[in-house]
């Protein structure tokens, strides 16, 4: 079967390779899935068809924790890409190191096409097929494109009715009700502006008012954007799938942000009271900026627009926002590409969180969940900048490598591997 994604996936892993000391039966390992499990979900709809939907898991590496990875409803949702996700899921665990492999999970399915109860009865299907496989000790799922805290609502208690016991522990990014953790709802941005702020002296941009672009003003964007206005940044343009705004002496994103909440673009702002600028989603990515976080899909930056970019850094809360090629271009260009799994990791770390809370029945403070985040994401973005720095090579090199590293020393660390090669002399 073709798998470009994960092909792709693999390129960089190659790169990362040279960084790092691993036995060569090691990196094979790490080359393929642990475990792939399909399914067929059959839903009865409101009108009394049945109609049955794709499923997928994928735990990609356990090695270091259970696999944990998000649940994807969307039409275009197939194995290469769930299987690249879990790859990428067990990479951002190992560089933020959180005791956790690599997972994720799929429905091939458009949830804007179900009524509520039929999405309530696809989740609820969903986990009727991979109860055997996932666990609080063996794989944690959470939400993702198109599945939010409710949808983890009914997963977590159809499980509960199938194990006839209470295991909060199996799925993060609950309500708050049913055990979800404080300071979930923001971790995604707010773990990005944390990694910026550790790395803002190294990168030159203390002692200056950094401009910043973002494209996606959705929950990764508004909450960095929120952030780093509060923290002095100023934020010169936003967008959304509808267009893009831009205001020279910066926006502030809480008063753009009501205007999503009402559910509209926020283009919808451009001839209104407060004077903005139209700005396209293609030209928002060319800005002269110190800071351009893309933050809403994949792909964004690439051959056709990398040697146009005047960003000095680019930090990258969406997954997979730049190609394999802009990324070398971008780095050329002395462009510093801050990568998505380290820069978008706020999200599982505070996922994590939620899951020791469970586990240990105590429950923390906002406060004391920001603070464990900053401390954890600051530790992981120096020690990848450091790496990045004495390599010479490109920050997402040295995030792999410094995964890699770590998963790769789970693997050794049973020294059954020393054991057959000194055999074999
Ligand atoms: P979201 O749905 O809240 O927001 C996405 C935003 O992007 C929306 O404002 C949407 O209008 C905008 N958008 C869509 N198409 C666009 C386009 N063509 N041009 C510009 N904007 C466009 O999603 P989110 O949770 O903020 O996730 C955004 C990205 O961050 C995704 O790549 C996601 O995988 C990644 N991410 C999110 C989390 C998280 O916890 N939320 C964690 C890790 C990674």
């Amino acid at each position: 079967m073709e798998m470009p994604l994960f092909s792709s996936a693999l390129k960089q892993f190659d790169q990362a390779l040279k960084l790092v000391k691993l036995h060569p039966n090691t990196q094979e390992l790490l080359r393929h899935p642990k475990n792939v499990y399909m399914c067929s979900i059959p839903v009865r709809m409101d009108d009394g068809s049945l109609r049955v939907f794709k499923g997928y898991r994928v735990q990609f590496d356990d090695s270091r924790g259970p696999a944990k990875g998000g649940i994807r409803f969307h039409p275009n949702v197939n194995l290469d890409e769930v299987q690249s996700l879990a790859f990428w899921m067990m990479l951002k665990c190992a560089v933020v190191d959180i005791p956790y492999g690599g997972g994720k999970g799929g429905v091939e399915v458009n949830p804007k096409d179900l009524s509520r109860l039929e999405l309530e009865r696809l989740s609820r299907g969903y986990i009727n097929s991979v109860a055997d496989i996932i666990g609080p000790d063996r794989d944690i799922p959470a939400p993702d494109v198109y599945t939010n805290d409710t949808v983890m609502a009914w997963m977590a208690d159809q499980y509960y009715i199938i194990k006839r016991q209470q295991l909060p522990g199996v799925i993060t990014g609950k309500p708050i009700a049913m055990g979800g953790s404080q300071g979930r709802g923001d971790a995604t941005g707010r773990g990005g502006f944390y990694v910026l702020e550790a790395l803002r002296e190294k990168l030159g941009l203390k002692g200056k008012t950094p401009t910043v672009a973002i494209q996606g003003f959705g929950n990764a964007g508004f909450h960095f954007a929120r952030l780093a206005a509060e923290a002095g940044y100023k934020i010169l343009a936003v967008s959304d799938s509808g267009g893009g705004i831009m205001k020279l002496d910066g926006l502030d994103p809480i008063a753009v942000n009501e205007i999503k909440e009402g559910g509209k673009s926020v283009a919808s702002l451009l001839g209104g009271a407060v004077k903005y600028d139209a700005v396209s989603n293609e030209a928002l990515l060319e800005l002269d900026v110190d800071i351009l976080v893309p933050a809403a899909l994949e792909d964004q930056l690439t051959k056709a627009n990398a040697a146009k970019v005047k960003a000095k850094v680019v930090l990258e809360l969406a997954n997979g926002p730049t190609s394999f090629d802009a990324d070398q271009m971008l780095f050329d260009k002395g462009i510093v590409v801050i990568p998505d799994i380290l820069a978008n990791a706020g999200g599982v770390t505070v996922s994590y969180y939620e899951w020791v809370q469970n586990r240990i029945g105590e429950y923390w403070s906002e406060r004391q969940v920001h603070e464990k985040l900053k401390e954890k994401i600051s530790r992981s973005a120096i020690e990848v900048d450091d790496l990045r720095r004495s390599n010479n090579c490109r920050m997402r090199t040295a995030a792999y490598g410094l995964a890699v590293q770590r998963i790769g020393n789970a693997i050794e660390a049973k020294g059954t591997q020393d054991y057959f090669s000194q055999s074999r002399h």
